[in-house]
């Protein structure tokens, strides 16, 4: 297990959430400038060590309810939803403009539940990513407050952020609060202590989280922990850690007290666990031997290699992977629809646009998204 200092500093992706509380004033509503001029120093730190970092930041609605004069204290859907789409503009340029002075360009994405719930969209979301990511770009992501109503919504960053993490196969979530982390009863009680470390979440770990104190985000400690199951579960490291002051992030790597959550695994094979083991194969694709070699050195599954395909599978679900000897070798999660699989099995990448009509993904698995069974026979 890394040493304490190096949890943050030899982690590859990071994720960094940062709630309203951090980034907007209280009392004025408007940004804290010189606090996030800190952190993007920190995160342009973290660019030059060769981390990638992927931003969710709350503060929409917080910016946005001061601009449009609505009444403080507790506001409805609509007026959240109104505020949210005025101010998300304001916190987009915001971060756009202090990543700029790092020359660091800024992306945003708006999500909601759906896109990273459901397989379909999980992909595409997935795929945008990894490519701004590839193309050396920070990704500056909030929920797209404006559209989603309370079914379609998560309410607080905290668990989107790990939805990220594990969807992005990220070894480090960051969620940066107004409190420095885990403390065994409310802060201020007598006798109560921060936890520096926590392995696995239990039930008693569940009591300590207490109720939401925060008056300008929507997470408290409940959904902090919730995002720590779903962060331990993809086999990425969580922190809690105190925002307050500048470099805040820097300060983590130095060894502020805040409560981490080790996960035991790596996002590697959590993922490959839960496409081997959780997803059930909606159908299979019969490749040829060239494709099997191929698949055996780590490379994904071309249309060219697929010889048959059979089951009724969808952009998104998984697909056993057949050799020509009938042996499920991999499996993993299909790039296309079976009506579109059928039309592309056997041509070439550069023919899918025609045979499709659209421009597709070059690959029908994408090797991020298989794990070799080298199995039984089916
Ligand atoms: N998406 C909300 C916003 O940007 C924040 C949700 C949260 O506080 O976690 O205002």
């Amino acid at each position: 297990m890394a040493a304490v200092s190096e949890r943050l500093s030899k982690a590859r992706r990071i994720v960094v959430k940062i709630g309203s509380a951090l980034l907007v004033d209280g009392k004025t509503g408007t940004l804290k400038a010189s606090w996030l001029a800190s952190l993007s120093e920190d995160l342009a730190d973290a660019r030059r060590l060769g981390q990638e970092i992927i931003i969710v930041s709350s503060g929409a609605i917080a910016l946005g309810r001061r601009k449009l004069k609505l009444a403080p204290g507790a506001i409805r859907l609509e007026e959240s939803q109104a505020a949210a789409a005025v101010g998300q503009i304001a916190l987009a340029q915001a971060w756009s403009e202090a990543l700029r002075k790092h020359d660091i360009v800024a992306a945003q994405i708006l999500v909601t539940l759906n896109d990273t719930e459901e397989r379909r969209r999980y992909l595409n979301a997935r795929s945008t990513l990894a490519m701004l990511l590839a193309q050396g770009a920070v990704p500056v992501i909030n929920e797209n407050d404006t559209v989603a109503t309370s079914e379609i919504r998560y309410g607080d960053n905290d668990r989107l952020a790990a939805r990220v993490a594990s969807m992005m196969s990220a070894d480090c979530l960051v969620l940066l609060s107004d409190i420095d982390g885990l403390y065994t009863a409310p802060p201020g009680m007598p006798g109560a202590k921060i936890i520096p470390e926590i392995k696995e979440i239990t039930p008693e770990i569940e009591a300590m989280a207490g109720k939401p104190v925060s008056g300008v985000g929507s997470g408290g400690m409940i959904t902090k922990i919730e995002a720590g199951k779903i962060a331990l579960a993809a086999g990425c490291n969580m922190v809690i850690a105190s925002g307050h002051g500048l470099h805040p992030f820097r300060r983590i790597a130095e060894g502020e007290t805040c409560t981490w959550f080790l996960s035991g695994a790596n996002p590697l094979q959590s993922r490959k666990r839960w496409i081997a083991g959780t997803l059930v194969p909606m159908g299979r694709l019969h490749i040829d031997e060239g494709a099997a070699l191929a698949l055996s050195r780590g490379k994904s599954l071309l249309p060219a290699g697929v010889r048959r395909i059979e089951g009724s599978f969808a952009r998104g679900d998984a697909v056993s992977i057949v050799s020509e000897a009938g042996i499920e070798i991999a499996r993993g999660i299909v790039a296309y629809d079976k009506d579109d699989a059928a039309l592309i099995l056997g041509r070439k990448t550069s023919e899918i646009e025609k045979a499709l009509g659209f421009r597709g993904r070059d690959e029908m698995v994408h090797r991020d998204d298989l794990v070799m069974t080298g199995g039984a026979r089916v």
